[in-house]
């Protein structure tokens, strides 16, 4: 069996990586450049960060701010038709997923016919055809992974869909953790879980591959190391650096190895209740992990002890047992709720949310155990009940 491995062309990653960020767009010959980001980002600041270094030596940027979380699908076509109104040279996304997603696409289906829509996973008609304009991806949240993918997630009315094509994989990820000290404590906390969950699933995945593994494992032990240091205390810039290179190598290895039943029961709770992408990972995480425990016991003593435990007189049935028992720990410890209830989700909900839940055939695909209607509703309830 072989494995085709895909990696952005260039990534600068640790503290103060930003700074490569001129040189970088000098590579490219472009006058005109569209950053895209998100209201609060501009209003802290942190886009002059991007702005002000390039129009120093001539650039001319135009800040583009309609960015909101988890982006609904006409927000990605009102984008798409700016950019292609206004003939950009470059984008550069800066931002958490939300803003990465929308930065990709748009620079993508700026030289393309059709609406976002035409060009959906699920029900789209239209293939991506040519890479578009040069792109530059910024994360300031460690969390999504966004920066390596080649995916954009568009919020549909009760659940997501994707764009996804190799060109819009970024020309450049500049992941630099300094921009992520403004994270509050929440955000840090449904983001940092994102990617844990990222990792764990391309670990778990049928697509794994040594690879992966290495990338996915790597990302474990940085992320349950770092999360709550990063959550109680923003400013520790160790935690911070471990945080943003945990999610650049979860994101490498779920790129690679695909992510499964967590987010494919993930999507519809973000869709139907339009809560965050981190959060609705992190509530189910535990449970999915623990009913699907039997079909993957020896690497779920991996990630048990990539989680900083010793599994040395331990079958790996029982290790499986506490790395779920250690999962759901984490989760509680950085203050998300651990069931669904938590979030305000009704139990009369459960059906539709499975309803949604198995059209994500691709994603539960990759899940070790088949993951069926009645195993996907018990995962739910599981979740709903706490138990
Ligand atoms: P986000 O981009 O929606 O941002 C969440 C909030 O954090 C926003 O209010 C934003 O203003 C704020 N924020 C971001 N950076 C900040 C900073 N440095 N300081 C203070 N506040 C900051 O959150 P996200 O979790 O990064 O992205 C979620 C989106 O990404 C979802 O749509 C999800 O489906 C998508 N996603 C994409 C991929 C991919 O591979 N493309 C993977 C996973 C998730």
């Amino acid at each position: 069996m072989s494995e085709k491995i895909t990696f952005p062309p260039v990534s600068f990653t640790g503290w103060d990586s930003l700074s490569h960020l001129v040189d970088e767009v000098n590579r490219f010959e472009v006058k005109k450049i569209l950053v895209i980001t998100d209201p609060f980002l501009k209003n802290i600041g942190l886009t002059n960060k991007i702005v002000e270094p390039l129009e120093k030596v001539g650039y001319i940027t135009e800040v583009y701010t309609e960015v909101v979380p988890e982006p609904p699908l006409a927000i990605g076509e009102k984008l798409v038709a700016y950019t292609r109104e206004h003939q950009f040279d470059m984008v550069i996304g800066v931002g958490g997923g939300s803003a990465l997603d929308l930065a990709k696409l748009a620079g993508v289906l700026a030289s393309h016919e059709g609406s976002v829509a035409d060009y959906l996973n699920l029900t789209g008609t239209k293939e991506i055809t040519h890479k578009g304009l040069p792109k530059i991806l910024i994360p300031t949240t460690s969390g999504t992974g966004s920066e390596v993918t080649n995916i954009s997630v568009l919020s549909l009315e009760t659940t997501k869909d994707v764009v996804t094509h190799d060109y819009l994989i970024a020309d450049v990820a500049i992941v630099d953790p300094a921009l992520t000290i403004s994270l509050p404590p929440k955000v840090t906390a449904a983001t940092g879980v994102d990617a844990l969950t990222h990792a764990v699933e391309a670990y778990i995945s049928k697509n794994a591959s040594p690879v992966s593994d290495a990338l996915a494992l790597q990302a474990i032990r940085l992320i349950s190391n770092s999360i709550r240091t990063a959550v109680s205390n923003g400013e520790d810039k160790q935690a911070r650096t471990d945080m943003s290179y945990g999610s650049y190598l979860a994101g490498l290895a779920f790129f690679n190895a695909g992510v499964a039943g967590v987010h494919a029961l993930a999507y519809p709770i973000g869709g139907q209740f339009h809560i965050a992408h981190g959060d609705s990972n992190a509530v189910l995480l535990p449970y999915v992990m623990g009913y699907i425990r039997q079909s993957c016991e020896k690497r779920m003593k991996d990630i048990y002890e990539a989680m900083g435990f010793s599994a040395v007189n331990l079958s790996q049935e029982e290790a499986s047992y506490k790395c779920v028992d250690e999962l759901k720990r984490l989760v509680e410890d950085v203050n998300i709720p651990s069931t669904l209830q938590g979030f305000n989700i009704t139990e009369d909900a459960l059906e539709s949310l499975t309803k949604d839940a198995i059209e994500q055939k691709r994603i539960l695909a990759r899940s070790p155990m088949p993951l069926l209607r009645e195993d996907i509703l018990s995962i739910y309830k599981a979740a709903f009940e706490g138990k």
